[in-house]
C-alpha cells in the first residue's frame, strides 16, 4: 500500500472538508442572458472559493439556441451542467428536475437566469446558512411589473394568506437556498402539481429570509403569461387549500335554511292567518330547498374528495428535525 505524501494527506483533507453547493437555473428562451448572468455569478463565487460549485442549467424547452448557449458554456467551465427538457414543462417542473439531477449537494440554490435575481445575493444566502439556517428565502422589494399582474398577485397572496395552511408568501421569490437536510425532504415530495415555494414554506425548518430589490429582466420577455400565471395561482390555490370547495357546501346550507324557513313561514301563515299562497309560490320555494340541498351535498362530496386529494399528494406527514439517542443518525 502506497502512502500518500504527506502534503497531499493535507490537500486531501481540506478538500475531504469542502462543501458542495449547486446553483439551479431554470432557463427558457434565455440565450442573451445566460453569459452576463455566469459572468455575475462566478463574480460571486470567486469569493466564497471555500467550496466547490456546481452551476446546473435547466433548459425548458426553449425555442432560440439556449441550449447550445448552454452546451458552449459547459465546454468552457467544468462547474457547469446543463440538462434540456424535451419540451417547455413550466419552472415549478424545471426547478424539480434540477433538484433531482444536483445529486448530493451541500446546499443548492434556485435562481432565476434572467438576472432578476442578483447574483451578488447568493453571498448573503451562504452567510445565513453558515451561520446554521437551513432554508435561507429571499423576499424581493421593488418589481416592474404591469398593472395587471400587480393587482393579480395582490389578490392571489391576499387569498393564500386568508385561506389556505400558507402565510406570509407576498414578495417571495423562487430565489433560495436549501439544505442537506431539506433538500432530502423536498426529494419526497410526489405531488405532481407543484407550487415550489408553497412547499418548501410548508416544510419548516430552521429558516429566515434576506431582501433584495429585484431589477427588471435583463433581456427578453417574461415567458410567464397572464393565463399561466393565472393556472398557476389556481393550482397553488387548489393545493392547499380545500376552501373553494367547501364554500359551495356552506352555500347549499344556507340556501336549504333559507328556504326551509320561508316554507315553514308559509305554511303557518296559510293555516294560522289564512295567507294565501298560490301553488306556484309553494313550487319555487321547495324547488330551491331541493336546489339547496343539492349544494349542500356537493359540499359534502367535496369533504371526500378533499380527503382523497390529501391521500394521493402523499406529503409527509411530518418532518423530524433532529434525533437523539437513535443508532441511524
Ligand atoms: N422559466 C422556465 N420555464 C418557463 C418559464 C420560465 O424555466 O416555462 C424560467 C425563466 O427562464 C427564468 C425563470 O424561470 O429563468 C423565471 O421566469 P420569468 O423571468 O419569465 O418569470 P418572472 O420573473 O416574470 O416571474
Ligand atoms: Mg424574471
Amino acid at each position: 500500500m502506497s502512502t500518500p505524501h504527506p502534503a497531499n494527506i493535507h490537500k486531501l483533507d481540506t478538500d475531504l472538508k469542502k462543501q458542495t453547493i449547486a446553483l439551479v437555473v431554470p432557463a427558457c428562451n434565455e440565450s442573451e442572458n445566460l453569459r452576463p448572468f455566469l459572468d455575475l455569478v462566478n463574480q460571486t463565487t470567486e469569493e466564497l472559493d471555500a467550496y466547490y460549485w456546481e452551476y446546473i442549467f435547466i433548459d425548458d424547452g426553449s425555442s432560440d439556441n439556449t441550449w447550445e448557449i448552454i452546451e458552449d458554456l459547459a465546454q468552457t467551465d467544468p462547474r457547469v451542467k446543463g440538462v434540456s427538457l424535451s419540451r417547455n414543462f413550466g419552472k415549478e417542473i424545471a426547478l424539480t428536475a434540477g433538484l433531482e439531477l444536483a445529486g448530493d449537494v451541500d446546499a443548492l440554490i434556485f435562481i432565476d437566469a434572467d438576472l432578476q435575481h442578483p447574483p451578488h445575493i447568493i453571498a448573503d444566502l451562504v452567510a445565513h446558512w453558515e451561520s446554521g439556517y437551513q432554508i435561507v428565502s429571499t423576499k424581493r422589494e421593488t418589481i416592474q411589473y404591469s398593472m395587471t399582474r400587480k393587482i393579480g398577485a395582490r389578490l392571489f397572496y391576499f387569498m393564500l394568506n386568508r385561506f389556505s395552511d400558507l402565510k406570509d408568501q407576498s414578495r417571495g421569490t423562487d430565489f433560495r437556498l436549501l439544505d442537506r437536510e431539506a433538500l432530502k425532504v423536498l426529494k419526497t415530495f410526489e405531488e405532481r402539481t407543484r407550487f415550489f415555494r408553497g412547499l418548501i414554506d410548508w416544510m419548516g425548518f430552521k429558516k429566515t429570509f434576506v431582501t433584495f430589490s429585484a431589477p427588471d429582466r435583463a433581456k427578453g420577455e417574461s415567458a410567464f403569461k397572464l393565463g399561466s400565471l393565472t393556472q398557476m395561482a389556481v393550482n397553488s390555490f387548489t393545493t392547499f387549500s380545500l376552501l373553494p370547495l367547501r364554500v359551495t357546501g356552506w352555500l347549499g346550507l344556507t340556501v336549504v335554511t333559507l328556504s326551509l324557513a320561508i316554507l315553514f313561514y308559509m305554511i303557518i301563515t296559510q293555516f294560522l292567518f289564512e295567507a294565501i299562497y298560490t301553488p306556484l309560490a309553494y313550487f319555487v320555494v321547495f324547488n330551491t330547498l331541493l336546489f339547496g340541498v343539492v349544494l349542500a351535498a356537493l359540499g359534502l362530496i367535496a369533504l371526500y374528495i378533499g380527503h382523497i386529494h390529501t391521500e394521493v399528494i402523499r406529503r409527509p406527514l411530518y418532518i423530524v428535525q433532529d434525533k437523539i439517542g437513535f443508532e441511524d443518525e
